[in-house]
């Protein structure tokens, strides 16, 4: 079916409208025409789920390089040191840009009130209205851009693929979903800001619209990704039959809640010296180790020793989302369970959001620069997106671009008419999510993983033919998603970080202290974090 029947052009398209899109087409507003596609409403992202907040060593009592070793000591050897440093660095000027903007980060009187989370040793935590700090900072955001006459939103319009030719993207097809039909933007530099893919996993924290999208569609196109083996297992997500796994954020542990067994028994002391406040891969871990010791499903957050009027006040959201459950959070503990919460990995980019393929970027949690490493230290993700968003915005507006090629521009692409039946789309979604969950999960070995790539590969087949359908199309890139996750989970023959391996309960420093990139072909090298050699290459040198 050739169904492309309209074509729009821009200078720059930007795809996704969380923090890292809005902050690059703010940037990008300045220099040209502007369209940010978004399948949703703009507002719609997981940003604007982000609760927390957002880390910046702006307190008096902290220092950027403080900063810095912890989000390196968070990333397990794998954080690259000079793309922390830009976060760190640039990320006081950028908060600093959003304050200006109007953006209400609470406050104790005057100044301005920052909270302790996990593995952070400072007290460097910004955030709003207690605990909706995304939606404060998409609030500002969306404003500002939406002042520009140059940056035009386009709700509800699902992007495809990327339109591709000979290593160079000129654009995205999409779906627009108002009158149902294919359309082709043409744009000198695309920026995909697209966010993660928490739901390929059964158990997660994502809105259902986190499914990788932009992940898949930068693969198909040839663009190289990087250490999507690390996927972040939140330890606390709501476990009550029925309900959406909300994320009861770090914050609370921060502020002095505690995790329970069943047996309503503090365990976390017994497997880190930092009890509650470990980095979120133990406390993951620690908290399965406990579920099998008890055998139960679920453990407690248990904030009824704090102050009820604090807990109304510090975390409104989740005390009405928590009451809404008939969990009144001030007297009752909360059940809890662990829930795939975000990608380290992604599309590999350099420290200004260039790809491996020419006009292309990414930022956010689309991208990977190596801030993460294999952990990613709380409350960084948002700063992540703030940072890179503008970087990637000034580095496509300073880069040279062609005009879009003439058969680029009239060149049709074409889709399959066998849409599958939504019951069976939904039926397989499940079965992926499910089999993700059990086999690519916390916990994970050699021959679990071999065989989830099996089963994956099989459920993939029925779903080949290029439709423009999107539940169909954002399952077919869950399933390519997952593989990604498999293959490259099975090269890491150790543990390090959110990836840890029964086979190999070891870190390997001298054969796996590297970034896993992964090709169009399904081939894992790893390279270097500083020289960006490949290990063959490193070991043939030494
Ligand atoms: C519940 C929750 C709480 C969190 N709390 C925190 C926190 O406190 N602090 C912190 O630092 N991080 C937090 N995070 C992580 C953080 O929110 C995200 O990593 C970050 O917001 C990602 O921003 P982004 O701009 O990269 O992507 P997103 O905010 O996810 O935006 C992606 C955009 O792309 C659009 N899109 C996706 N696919 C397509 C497509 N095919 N076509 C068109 N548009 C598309 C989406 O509609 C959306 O607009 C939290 C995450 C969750 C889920």
């Amino acid at each position: 079916m050739n169904s492309d029947t309209g074509v729009l052009r821009t200078d720059f398209l930007v795809i996704g409208s969380g923090i890292a899109g809005l902050r690059a087409a703010i940037e990008l507003g300045s220099a040209g025409k502007v369209i940010v596609l978004t399948k949703d409403r703009p507002d719609e992202s997981n940003t604007e789920w982000a609760q927390g907040g957002i880390a910046v060593a702006l307190s008096d009592e902290d220092e950027v390089s403080l900063h810095l070793e912890d989000t390196l000591r968070a990333g397990d050897g794998l954080g690259n040191p000079e793309a922390v440093k830009v976060l760190v660095e640039e990320g006081i000027k950028y908060i600093s840009e959003l304050i200006e903007w109007g953006t209400a980060f609470d406050r104790e009187g005057t100044h301005l009130s920052f909270t302790k989370e996990a593995a952070h040793s400072r007290s460097r935590v910004l955030h709003a209205k207690g605990d909706s700090t995304g939606s404060e900072i998409i609030r500002v955001l969306l404003k500002k851009a939406s002042a520009n006459p140059n940056i035009v939103f386009k709700p509800h319009c699902f992007c495809l693929d990327l339109v591709v030719q000979d290593g160079s993207v000129w654009g995205a097809f999409f779906l627009d979903e108002q009158d149902k039909r294919v359309k082709k933007v043409l744009a000198q530099s695309t920026i995909l800001t697209s966010g993660g893919a928490g739901q390929v996993y059964s158990e997660t924290t994502n809105p259902d619209l986190a499914t990788g999208d932009g992940l898949a569609m930068a693969h198909r196109a040839g663009a190289l990704l990087s250490d999507v083996e690390f996927f972040q297992f939140h330890p606390t997500a709501l476990f009550l039959s029925g309900a959406p796994r909300f994320l009861l954020t770090e914050a609370i542990r921060g502020e002095g809640g505690y995790l329970r067994n069943i047996d309503c028994s503090r365990f976390m002391r017994q497997y880190h010296e930092m009890g509650e406040l470990a980095p979120r891969d133990i406390v993951s871990r620690s908290i399965v180790a406990e579920l099998k010791k008890t055998s139960s499903n679920f453990v407690y957050l248990d904030l009824t020793h704090l102050e009820g009027n604090f807990i109304q006040s510090r975390f409104p959201r989740v005390y009405a989302t928590c009451l809404n459950y008939n969990i009144d959070i001030t007297v009752d503990m909360i059940p809890v369970h662990p829930a795939a919460h975000y990608l380290m990995g992604g599309i590999k980019t350099d420290l200004s959001g260039r790809t491996s393929l020419e006009n292309l970027y990414a930022a956010g949690e689309v991208a990977c620069t190596g801030v993460h490493g294999a952990n990613r230290l709380a409350s960084n993700s948002l700063l992540e997106g703030l940072v890179y968003g503008a970087r990637a915005g000034l580095a496509a507006i300073a880069d040279t671009h062609l005009a879009v090629p003439n058969e680029v521009a009239s060149s049709n692409s074409s889709w399959s008419d066998h849409t599958q039946e939504l019951h069976r789309i939904n039926e397989t979604k499940l079965a992926v999510q499910h089999l993700m969950w059990e086999k690519v999960g916390i916990l994970r070995n050699g021959k679990e993983l071999k065989e989830a790539l099996r089963h994956l590969l099989h459920l993939s087949s029925h779903f080949m033919a290029n439709t423009p359908d999107r539940s169909e199309c954002e399952l077919r890139n869950l399933m390519t998603v997952g593989e990604l996750i498999i293959v490259s989970a099975m090269a890491r023959e150790e543990s390090r970080g959110a990836h840890y391996r029964s086979d190999y309960p070891c870190k390997d420093e001298q054969k796996f202290k590297n970034h896993s990139v992964i090709s169009k072909s399904k081939h894992v090298d790893f390279i270097d974090i500083v020289s960006s050699k490949s290990t063959a290459e490193t070991q043939k040198a030494t």
